[in-house]
C-alpha cells in the first residue's frame, strides 16, 4: 500500500473524527484540522495514532483563506502532496429566517461553503501538478430537500453540492475526482442539540427508525476516495436511513 497524506477538515470530533480513523492505517498521514478545541484534536491525534498511521493536528479557520493556505502549504512541505481532502468542517446556527441574524447567515455560508471552496483552492494546485487526488464535501440532506429553520445551512450545502458538479468538471481533466456525500441524522454534538420534539419527529419519520451513526457516513466516503470509486466524479451519495 502507497502512503496516502489525507487532509480532514473538523477532524477532531464527529464525522470528521470517524473519517480520520477510516483511513487510519499504517501507512498513512492524517493530518486533523480544527478551529478552537485544542484538546478534543489532540484526544483524536492520540486515538489515530494508535492504529500506526501518523496523525497530526492542524489549527485553521477554514472560513479564513489564508489560513488555509497556511496550513496546505505547511503539510505540503513536510509530506511532499496531498492526496485526499475532506471537507467536513461545518456548523449549525439554526432559526426562522425572520429572526435570524445577519451573523448567523454570515457564519454558516462562510464556515461551510467558502471553507469548502477555500480548502479546495488551496490543494488544488498541488493536486494538479501530481496529475491525481480525491476532494469529498461533506453536503447534508438539508441541502437536497431545504429544511425550515435552516435556510442559511441548506443554502451553503446546497452550494456544496453545485460546487461539487462544477469543480468535478474542472478537475477531471487533472485526474482529480470531486464527490459529495449528504448525511440525514447522525449521532454527533451537532444532533446531540436537538429539542427533544425535533429529535422524536426526525426519529418517526426516518424509515430506517434510528439516526445514522459518524462510521457510516465514514464508511462511504472511504468508498468514493478508493480506486474502486474511479469512475465516479460530480455526485452526491445520500446516507440519510431513507429518509
Ligand atoms: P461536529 O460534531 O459539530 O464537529 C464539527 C467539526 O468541525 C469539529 O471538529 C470542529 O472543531 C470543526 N469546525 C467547526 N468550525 C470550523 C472552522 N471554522 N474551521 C475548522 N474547523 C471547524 O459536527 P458533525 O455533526 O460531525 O458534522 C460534520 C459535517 O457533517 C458538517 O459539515 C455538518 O454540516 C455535516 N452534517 C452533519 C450531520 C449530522 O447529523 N451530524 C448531517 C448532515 C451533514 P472546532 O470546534 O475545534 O473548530
Amino acid at each position: 500500500m502507497m502512503k496516502k497524506v489525507i487532509l480532514v477538515t473538523g477532524g477532531s470530533r464527529g464525522i470528521g473524527k470517524a473519517v480520520c480513523k477510516a483511513f487510519a492505517e499504517k501507512e498513512n498521514v492524517i493530518i486533523i484540522n480544527y478551529s478552537k478545541s485544542d484538546e478534543e484534536a489532540e484526544k483524536a491525534a492520540h486515538e489515530i495514532s494508535l492504529s500506526g498511521a501518523l496523525a497530526e493536528t492542524e489549527k485553521a479557520d477554514v472560513s479564513n483563506f489564508s489560513e488555509v493556505k497556511k496550513m496546505v502549504d505547511s503539510v505540503v512541505k513536510r509530506h511532499g502532496r496531498i492526496d485526499l481532502l475532506v471537507n467536513n468542517a461545518g456548523i449549525a446556527r439554526d432559526g426562522f429566517v425572520m429572526l435570524m441574524s445577519e451573523k448567523d447567515w454570515r457564519d454558516v455560508i462562510e464556515t461551510n461553503l467558502t471553507g469548502v471552496f477555500n480548502c479546495s483552492k488551496a490543494v488544488t494546485g498541488h493536486m494538479m501538478a501530481e496529475r491525481s487526488g480525491v476532494i469529498i464535501n461533506i453536503s447534508s440532506l438539508s441541502g437536497i430537500t431545504g429544511l425550515a429553520g435552516q435556510v442559511n445551512y441548506s443554502a451553503a450545502k446546497g452550494g456544496v453540492i453545485a460546487f461539487t458538479k462544477a469543480l468535478a468538471k474542472e478537475l477531471s481533466p487533472f485526474g482529480i475526482r470531486v464527490n459529495a456525500v449528504a448525511p440525514g441524522m447522525i449521532e454527533t454534538d451537532m444532533v446531540d442539540s436537538l429539542n427533544e420534539k425535533t429529535r422524536d419527529y426526525f426519529l418517526e419519520n426516518i424509515p430506517l427508525k434510528r439516526f445514522g451513526r459518524p462510521e457510516e457516513v465514514a464508511g462511504a466516503v472511504r468508498f468514493l476516495a478508493s480506486p474502486e470509486a474511479g469512475y465516479i466524479t460530480g455526485e452526491t451519495i445520500s446516507i440519510t436511513g431513507g429518509l
